[in-house]
């Protein structure tokens, strides 16, 4: 099943539980607009590359399409939809005037040199220029694209459109007009999720005991802000494979360990809390290990499609949050909620990041920059709120917390729908 079959499935579970209109249901399953380009590259020995891109514009009933860019050799359309669609359900959990886009090149960005990459960025955006702005339509950094990516996309679409526009993009460097707190944002938003849930169903700080699948920018992250929370972060993976110690690990010890040694599979002896003389209390575990892992908190911070039906039966966590977009697949969704896992969805719990990209937009177009302190305690209102209506949909419509989701991003579609007169 792709992943977009994955997103549909969702969308009609919460249309059969809120009893939606057929017709929203139907609009909702297609994207508005999808764009495909061929982009031609002039690589550095000279020849010329091809490389496939996509810009879906999933909707933009609540505001203009609003979503990242991904560079991957793994990209296809089906998965630019659904991340296109799941945008559009995000801006409407946590209440923001944006719709749902999202852009995807099938490129391994590794294996491109500097001048190449940005010559892969210009073009592309170039190909799409007609269809992005301010105003209609604005990306942002998603898996391998970086601040110094959304500069060049900015600088692109200035050259364009005559005029300078940086607010066709966010993520950008402070210093060219990016919002402080944007690089830890998506991990804080769920933190803050997190935390809510901790309080209502006594989860004590100190004692609350966390994993994490995926150690880049939302996992590092999460496990600071984590440790700094009082959770105690027992171990965590990446694509090479993972560490679980029983005393748990120092992030910040973790980080620099993982850009010495490659991997944090590398670093159990230099990361663990307390040195025990006569035990060792790391070990490595592989992908499967760190998932199957006794703890209190999985964190899926690395790619779709992690927990399915051939695993889910074996998840040990009380409680999975998802910063990763579509960690979790129907089926196991399904398998999860009977065995009483609490799912914490991505669309929900890592909507931290579009936000304080929004926040990104109001700076922009008023030419005036927050604190660090003010964006983090305006995502705090939003994440609370957004779970607060999320919590009160679960009970209402007696559902899991991803179906509530949905349902509450849904009737304010709906809502506007009706505003506007029609489709
Ligand atoms: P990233 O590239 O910085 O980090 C991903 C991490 O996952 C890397 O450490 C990688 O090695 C690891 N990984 C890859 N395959 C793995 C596997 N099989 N097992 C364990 N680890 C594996 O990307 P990121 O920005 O942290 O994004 C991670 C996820 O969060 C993606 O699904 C992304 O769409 C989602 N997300 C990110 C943001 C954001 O602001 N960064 C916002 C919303 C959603």
């Amino acid at each position: 099943m792709s992943l977009f079959e994955n997103t549909l499935k969702q969308i009609e579970l919460a249309a059969d539980t809120m009893k939606l209109d057929r017709d929203v249901e139907e609009v909702l399953k297609h994207p508005q607009r999808e764009i495909h380009v061929n982009i031609p590259v002039k690589m550095d020995d000279g020849s010329l590359r091809i490389f496939e891109g996509f810009r879906i514009q999933h909707n933009n009933y609540c505001g203009p399409y609003k979503g990242g860019i991904r560079f991957h050799p793994q990209v296809d359309k089906a998965e630019v939809q659904a991340l296109a669609a799941w945008m559009t359900i995000k801006t409407s959990v946590v209440g923001i005037p944006l719709g749902g886009g999202k852009g995807g090149v099938i490129v391994n960005p590794k294996e491109l040199s500097e001048g190449e990459l940005e010559r892969l960025t210009r073009k592309y955006i170039e190909l799409i220029a007609l269809a992005i702005g301010p105003e209609t339509d604005v990306p942002a950094p998603d898996v391998n694209t970086t601040p110094q990516i959304m500069s060049w996309i900015a600088d692109e679409y200035s050259k364009i459109v005559g005029k300078k526009s940086l607010g066709v993009v966010t993520g950008k460097p402070v210093e060219n007009g990016g919002s402080r707190g944007r690089g830890s944002a998506t991990a804080q938003g769920g933190v803050f999720v997190l935390n809510e849930y901790a309080k209502e169903n006594g989860m004590e700080h100190g004692e609350t005991k966390v994993v994490i699948q995926g150690f880049g920018n939302a996992g590092g992250v999460a496990a600071k802000l984590l440790v700094e929370n009082g959770y105690v972060v027992l171990g965590a993976s990446d694509s090479q494979g993972g560490i679980v110690c029983t005393h748990g690990i120092d992030p910040n010890e973790l980080l620099t360990c993982k850009i010495e040694k490659e991997s944090v599979k590398n670093c159990g002896l230099h990361v663990e809390k307390i040195h025990n003389q006569d035990e060792m209390t790391c070990k490595m575990v592989n992908n499967e290990e760190l998932l199957e892992t006794e703890c209190d908190v999985l964190i899926l911070a690395a790619l779709e499609n992690q927990i399915t039906a051939g695993n889910a039966d074996r998840i040990k966590a009380k409680v999975v949050l998802e910063l990763a977009n579509g960690p979790i697949s129907p089926e196991a969704d399904e398998i999860l909620y009977k065995k009483g896992v609490v799912v914490l969805p991505d669309i929900l719990a890592n909507a931290g990041g579009v936000t304080v990209s929004y926040f990104e937009m109001l700076q922009n177009a008023d030419d005036k920059y927050w604190s660090k302190e003010e964006v983090i305690s305006k995502l705090k209102n939003i994440m609370v709120d957004a779970w607060n209506d999320v919590k009160e949909n679960a009970k209402k419509y007696d559902c899991p917390l991803r179906v509530a989701a949905y349902i509450t991003a849904i009737s304010r579609i709906e809502e506007k729908i009706k505003e506007r007169g029609g489709f």
